[in-house]
Formats: structure tokens, sequence, C-alpha cells
């Protein structure tokens, strides 16, 4: 299925740059050295290249926007985090959030406006779905930034579910991982799913990143209970589906887990995780579940979050937290709505 927004330079992959150009009358060598412009120099103004000529560059201008557009407002946290929210010309809004660490400067996109997934924790799940988003608009999220050059990992855990809008997603994630792209390590790349089948099984035949699992329950019954998909797509399914596709090293698959205090963090539970992941070379990042005001939940004390991490070391199940970033300013995980603050704006 084609939805690639053709009216855009960015979000198109080098065949159908080398395409347009040599509708234009230009070559394939002219397509490469544009896709550099577009991707690694992460050229805003066509103007400024000087190693095509600009007569056909003119005319690429005429049927073509670069594409790059602006974020409609920039949140700040202490934590050094900082939230963009986008508003797309058919009006969808999404977030990113960029996370810097002393190693590393991280940047978690969208794939959608909002979420059909309604996972009962999370506050994007909680407003619904607005929109898939373009490989233009997940590309723009990273191109338009202004530290967009220091990025060095990129997560696809913000709004939306990836694989429920798989054309696009993968078709981002191969602009930013190819040469000609943005040349990003495929291993510097993780996508987040709750395990959609078919489109799981498409993507672990021809694996293109890390893969990272929402879990959150090893019961089928209680994972229903907090997650819908659960009901079509049983994880007990995903994992053997895992199982049979292994990753290719150097790329990894992870189980994400979000602990909802009193709910998801008994013995039984670390027990039931530690079988189903058995034979899985993986490991389990747990998420302290971060509050909203459309979900009743409890954060664990680090108590209960200790014992449970214990417990899940000692049955072999490699456990590390995930501290959220950007909670103060409603960008931690599970918390994007696409809201304009209505306060300042960019
Ligand atoms: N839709 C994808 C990716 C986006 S969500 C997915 O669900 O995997 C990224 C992670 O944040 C998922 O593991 C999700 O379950 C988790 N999450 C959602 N709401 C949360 C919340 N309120 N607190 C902590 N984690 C949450
Ligand atoms: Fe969608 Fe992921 Fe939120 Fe579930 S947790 S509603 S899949 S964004």
């Amino acid at each position: 299925m084609e939805v690639m927004d053709a009216r855009f330079l960015v979000g198109q992959e080098l065949d159908s740059l080398t395409n347009i150009l040599i509708n234009e009358g230009g070559s394939a060598s002219h397509a490469q050295k544009l896709s550099r412009w577009l991707y690694r120099k992460r050229l805003s103004d066509l103007r400024t290249i000087d190693n095509i000529p600009k007569i056909l560059l003119e005319k690429v201008c005429l049927r073509y926007g670069v594409g790059y557009y602006q974020p409609i407002e920039t949140f700040n946290a202490a934590d050094g985090s900082r939230k963009y929210l986008f508003q797309n010309d058919n009006g969808q809004r999404f977030e990113s959030l960029l996370m810097k660490s002393l190693r590393r400067t991280t940047l978690c996109v969208s794939s959608q406006s909002g979420c059909r997934m309604g996972c009962k924790f999370c506050m994007t799940g909680s407003i619904g779905f607005k929109g898939n988003l373009t490989a233009h608009d997940i590309l723009n999220q990273l191109l338009s930034i202004p530290d967009s050059k220091s990025v060095n990992r990129i997560v696809i855990m913000g709004m939306g579910e990836p694989f429920d809008n798989s054309d696009e997603v993968l078709r981002a994630i191969r602009i930013l991982t190819a040469d000609w792209g943005c040349a990003f390590g495929k291993s510097n790349i993780t996508l987040s799913s709750v395990g959609i089948l078919d489109e799981l099984e498409i993507f672990l035949k021809n694996p293109i990143c890390n893969l990272a699992i929402s879990l959150h329950s090893p019961f089928p019954e209680e994972r229903k209970s907090l997650m819908p998909i659960e009901m079509a797509n049983p994880i007990a399914t995903v994992i053997d589906l895992i199982k049979k596709y292994p990753l290719p090293k150097p790329l990894r698959v992870s189980f994400e887990y979000v602990a909802l205090g009193g709910i998801n963090l008994s013995e039984q539970h670390a027990e039931a995780i530690s079988k189903l992941l058995q034979g899985i070379q993986c490991h389990l990042n747990i998420i302290p579940w971060n509050s909203h005001e459309n979900a009743l939940f409890n954060t664990p004390n680090d108590d209960e979050l200790q014992v449970f991490i214990n417990l899940l070391n000692s049955l072999g199940v490699l456990t590390t937290i995930r501290k959220s970033m950007g909670g103060e300013i409603a960008a931690a995980c599970g918390q994007m709505a696409g809201k304009h603050s209505g306060v300042s704006r960019l």
C-alpha cells in the first residue's frame, strides 16, 4: 500500500528521489547528492546546494516542497529533556521527546497522532486515534529540531502503535538507517510495539532495527484487561514468533513492563514472566507507571519495585528499570496527549 506523502522530498527513499530527478531531466547521481543534502546535511533550503545544477533544482522545487516544518511548541523540563509538539498540515498533533545523558542523545518519536489500541494505563490510548503519520512526519521530528545532529539514538515509543502504521514507519526506519539516508546504525533504533502478529511477522522476517515488546502481564486474562490487543494477538503467539525468527546480532529484543503498584508485581507474576521469556536472549525493562489524569493506577513504591526486581533476577530474568524523563512536562512514557499548553508559542 503506497500512502507515501508525494508532495515533499523528505520521506522519499532513494529510488523515488531518483525517479523525481530523472523526470526533471537529471540523473541517479543527482538523486544521490540530493539525498545526502536532505538526510545527512539536513538542509532545509535547496538554494544553497552547490553540486546540483540550479535549473534542475528549480524544476524540482516547482513540484515538491523540501518538507521541513517546525514544532508549534517546545517544553523544557528541569531534567534537561525537551518535548516538541508538532502539528502537520492535516491538523494532527503529535509529540517527540529529546533526552540527553552523558553517553547519548535519544529522540523518542511518535508514529501516529493518538492511538487506537486503548491500553488502560496510557494517556495516548485514552485520547483515541487521530490519524497515521507519514514517513515525512516521522522523519521531520528528527530533521527539523535544532539538536538534530546530536541525536544518536531513536526510539519509536512516542504516541501511537508503530505496527498499526507499518508501511510509513518502516519507510522512515529505512531512510534513517540507509547509507544514502541518515546513516544511523540499525541497533541505534528501537521500535516498541504491543505485538500485532501479521505486522510483527513481516518485521521479524526482515528486521531493520531493535524490537521492544510491551508485555505488562504474563497472564492472558489480566493482559486482556489492560491491553485489548491481547484478545486477537496473544502474547504467547507473539513470543513464539520471536523464538521462530530470532533477531540477528547486533539487533536486540527486549520486553517492556509497566509496573502498576499492587497489580502486576507479585511473585506469581515474576515466575510466569521467567517461564514466558525462557529461551529468548532478552532483557526486561521495567517502567514504573507514570501517572496522568485519565487513569487510576498506582506508581509502585521503591520497596515493592525492588522486591519484584530481586525476584526476577533470582529467576534469571535480566531486568533493568527505565527512569522516565519528561514527567514534569507530560512527556514521560504513556503521558503524551498532543496538547498545547495554551501559554507559550514558539
Ligand atoms: N505503542 C507502543 C509504543 C509507545 S508506548 C507500545 O505500546 O509499545 C511506549 C511504552 O510506554 C510502552 O511500553 C507502553 O506500554 C508504556 N506506557 C504507556 N503508558 C504508560 C504509563 N502511563 N506509564 C509508564 N509506561 C507507560
Ligand atoms: Fe497505544 Fe502504546 Fe499507549 Fe497502548 S501503550 S495505547 S499501544 S501508545
